[in-house]
């Protein structure tokens, strides 16, 4: 396990003389920037209009996929992978078990290019990753029905699913037992930013000064910014099912099922045990447009007969399994799916973080340490991340959702 600042307990004796920072939003990009801020010394405040995980974050779902399948975007292979080691050594110190490492079944259609480049770069990175014929893989997942559109099979051995708001919500507590202050609190939307911002004025009265500022307010960042972000983060609508499994069947849950991926014209992808909420089926297609603060949350009939019709095809056990529960989140995409991670353009003490565009939660750990050395100066954004590539590509109005790609691209 390589060396976490993580685990090496709370700090003792920090100077207060580190610079102080106030962080807006407390879900994955940024609950563990205010944590590994703390842990390198500064003075941080975290706040956050309804809490680290709550229901109407991108964060705040029940469950999320980690995996460093991307295809020839290594720069998020390379992420995930020190997210996992991260995770890893996180869940070692906490013992909460945020991290179920149950593998990730890939099943490919004709056009694998996906699944291909992606097996080239794990290998490259000497991760661990397999080739499955489909008879071997229905020889070992008796579950799935792998029928003739299935061409390609991966099995990425080192992959699994992270316990989504319940994570949040320990990174907060994690942070203030380690000398950080948590305030619920909302910045007013839109917010202005002056060339030098000395401090947030807070919605319900009073403000806080700090020497930087970091906005990880995932999808209200383009309401919060309309000039700087506008619609390049467009909130997409998704919805998520759960699955009733038969009465003491251990087929569907882990470990006997891994996460699994069934990426063909569509990418519908889902979480096994997924916390004893369900055997969770979702569509990785960008929706519609979505408000995250008042849009209505409930499953559409439709999308419930879609995810019914894609069980009894692939998962012909669950064909009448009842809908236990759903959940509707939205993707925080940016037109092209990359984070934004770069200095607000009015201000260089202002940081935004966000555009997790459907992939951004199982990097917390590893954007918590990109953003703290970015913050304190000693690291700069990679250039995919930057707000000025943004400018290059404005938001593809022609399609509906005005959004990208899907998260699994
Ligand atoms: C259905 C679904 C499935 C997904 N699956 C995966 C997956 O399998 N793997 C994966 O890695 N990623 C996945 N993602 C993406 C991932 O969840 C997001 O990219 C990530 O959680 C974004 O985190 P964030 O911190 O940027 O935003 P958020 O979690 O939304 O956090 C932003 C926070 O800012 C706060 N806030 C907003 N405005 C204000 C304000 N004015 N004042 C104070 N606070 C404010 C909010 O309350 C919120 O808590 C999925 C997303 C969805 C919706």
């Amino acid at each position: 396990m390589l060396p976490v600042a993580a685990a090496q307990g709370p700090l003792r004796g920090l100077a207060q003389a580190g610079p102080r920072v106030v962080v807006i939003g407390a879900g994955a990009f940024g609950g563990w920037t205010a944590l590994e801020l703390r842990r390198r010394g500064a003075r941080v405040t975290l706040i956050d209009a309804w809490g680290p995980g709550n229901s109407r974050a991108s964060s705040g779902g029940e469950t999320r996929v980690i995996r460093a399948t991307y295809g020839t975007r290594t720069i998020y292979t390379r992420m995930a992978i020190r997210a996992m080691e991260l995770w890893r050594a996180h869940d070692a110190r906490w013992q909460r078990g945020f991290f179920r490492p149950t593998g990730a079944l890939w099943m490919f259609g004709a056009d694998a290019s996906f699944g291909r480049a992606s097996a080239a770069a794990l290998r490259a990175a000497n991760m661990p990753i397999e080739e499955l014929t489909t008879s071997e893989a229905a020889r070992r997942f008796s579950q799935i029905a792998f029928d003739d559109s299935i061409k390609y099979v991966l099995w990425e051995p080192v992959a699994g699913y992270l316990l989504a708001r319940r994570a949040c919500e320990h990174v907060v507590e994690r942070f203030v037992a380690e000398g950080g202050e948590y305030r619920q609190a909302a910045v007013p939307i839109p917010f202005d930013v002056p060339s030098k911002l000395r401090s947030v004025a807070l919605e319900h009265g009073g403000s806080i000064e700090a020497d930087v500022f970091v906005f990880a307010c995932g999808p209200w960042l383009g309401k919060l910014f309309p000039d700087a972000i506008g619609t390049r983060v467009m909130p997409t609508r998704q919805e998520v099912y759960y699955f009733g499994t038969p009465r003491g069947d251990s087929r569907f849950n882990d470990p006997a099922m891994p996460v699994w991926v069934d990426y063909r014209d569509r990418v519908i992808y889902g979480i096994s045990g997924n916390a004893n909420r369900g055997f969770k089926v979702a569509d990785d297609t960008p929706g519609p447009a979505f408000d995250p603060t008042s849009g209505t949350r409930d499953a559409t009939a439709a999308g419930v007969a879609a995810a019914r019709a894609f069980l009894a095809l692939r998962f012909p056990a669950l064909a009448g399994a009842p809908l236990l529960g759903s959940e509707v989140c939205q993707y925080e995409a940016s037109p092209d799916s990359h984070f934004i991670i770069d200095r607000h353009p009015h201000a260089a003490n202002v940081w935004i973080a966000g555009g997790g565009s459907g992939h951004g939660y199982k990097m917390g750990p590893a954007l918590g340490e990109l953003l703290a050395s970015c913050v304190l100066g000693t690291a700069a954004p990679d250039p995919q991340f930057a707000l000025a590539r943004l400018a290059a590509r404005p938001p593809r109005l022609t399609n509906p959702c005005g959004s990208a790609e899907p998260a699994f691209r």
